[in-house]
């Protein structure tokens, strides 16, 4: 069975075309510089080496019919009609509280898209263009909104909810959503698998580290906490995100910077994080090259990602009430083993044990770093939000048992 998964941003649109019964990725590409210039498509069928095209992307709208002609091209695609896909997957940031689930596109599912307008603005105009382009040019095929929000719709109020006036809530919906709740999904599901648990019995904390960042707290399968907040700017500083700072310091910073809210919002969004506090790069690996050739703002941006990252872990165990399982993944997650350890070494108060044979140069690969005494099982695993995202629409339609 063939699924289309498209992830749709404001001037990209990242698709992947999986078969799901092998659990291979049959192609995938990349739509860059919608309506910029110098717009391009790179494409890469299952074994094969990368290819480039220039093509000139207007719209949306034109970039989906690039990736329908490359994924049908006698020369280069991997099937001859689009009627072999049986379904496409659509990833969607903000479900805001009308969705727990992923859901069936349907005129009402569009409408409460729109309607998370408010919460999501840079991502969910755009994803839903690609669900309303993918409509009009592969008609027939079902359609499935999977919503990073979704999986924390299980949080406890206390847990959401911000102690801000409680009409904030009420009217405009303020509280805690959450995002990555693909990644956070999948990786507990898996977690629970590699160590063989019960996923109805287990206390599982995710750290996704990557560009962006966040934790998640699972118990018995259910997301109770989350660092992200309202937006991805909250939690743990990320690459270029400051992640928790003291509430007033926007205040502080318009009155002595002179700027303007949407200012200190770019500020805080794409000026901060490790790179605002290195001031050299918001990529781990410059940062791990600089701090070892003796860059001490480098190391310094190091040191605070990993002291919020234990703080977290901490907070969260209290959460859970214990801990079965700490997890890690993205792409920082998934290959620094030096942070993993730096992370891991103090937490034997918690009944973390890491095995540094097993977690030195480990990467993207699923693995247990943990020592076969820990208490607590520490895995690395590679996300797959594609996969899971084919998972969940090929359930949700009735296509399989996924
Ligand atoms: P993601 O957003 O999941 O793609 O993760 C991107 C981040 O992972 C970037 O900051 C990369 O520098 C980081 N990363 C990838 N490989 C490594 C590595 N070997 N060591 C440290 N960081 C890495």
């Amino acid at each position: 069975m063939k699924v289309l998964i498209i992830n749709s941003g404001s001037s990209s649109l990242k698709f992947q075309l999986l078969d799901f019964d092998k659990r291979v990725v049959m192609a995938q590409g990349i739509c860059e510089r919608i309506g910029i210039d110098n717009s391009r498509i790179q494409f890469r069928r299952y074994d094969e080496e990368k290819i480039k095209h220039n093509r000139d992307f207007e719209t949306h709208e034109d970039a989906v019919r690039a990736m329908v002609e490359i994924l049908t091209s006698p020369q280069y695609g991997v099937i001859s009609d689009l009627a072999e896909i049986e379904a496409i997957g659509h990833r969607v940031v903000h479900g805001a509280e009308s969705f727990a689930e992923p859901a069936v596109v349907t005129e009402e599912v569009k409408d409460c898209i729109r309607e998370a307008f408010l919460w999501g603005p840079l991502h969910n105009p755009a994803n839903l263009l690609g669900i309303e382009v993918c409509e009009r040019l592969m008609e027939g095929i079902p359609q499935v909104a999977v919503f990073d929000t979704a999986f924390h719709q299980t949080m406890p109020p206390e847990a959401y909810l911000y102690a801000l006036p409680y009409e904030l809530y009420e009217e405009h919906g303020v509280r805690r959503y959450g995002f990555h709740g693909t990644s956070h999904q999948y990786v507990s599901e898996r977690a629970a698998a590699m160590c063989e648990s019960d996923p109805e019995n287990c206390k599982i904390i995710v750290c996704h580290l990557g560009n962006g960042s966040s934790l998640c707290a699972v118990k018995n399968g259910k997301s109770i906490d989350t660092s992200m907040g309202l937006t991805p700017l909250a939690g743990l500083p990320m690459g270029t995100r400051c992640g928790d700072i003291d509430p007033a310091i926007p205040g502080f910073i318009a009155d002595v910077e002179h700027l303007t809210l949407q200012e200190i919002d770019n500020l805080m969004n794409k000026r901060s994080g490790v790179l605002g506090l290195s001031g050299i790069s918001s990529d781990f690996r410059d940062l791990v090259a600089a701090r070892d050739r003796g860059h001490a703002r480098a190391k310094l941006a190091i040191d605070i990602f990993t002291y919020q990252l234990k703080k977290y872990i901490g907070a969260y165990a209290a959460a859970l009430g214990g801990l079965d399982i700490l997890c890690f993944t993205a792409g920082v997650g998934e290959n620094d083993d030096e942070l993993r350890y730096e992370v891991c070494k103090d937490l034997g108060f918690l009944g973390i044990e890491i095995d540094q044979e097993k977690n030195r140069g480990l990467r993207s690969k699923e693995a247990r770093i943990s020592t076969k005494d820990s208490k607590v099982a520490v895995l690395v695993i590679p996300t797959n939000e594609e996969l899971s995202i084919a998972r969940q629409t090929v359930r949700l339609l009735g296509l399989a048992d996924a």
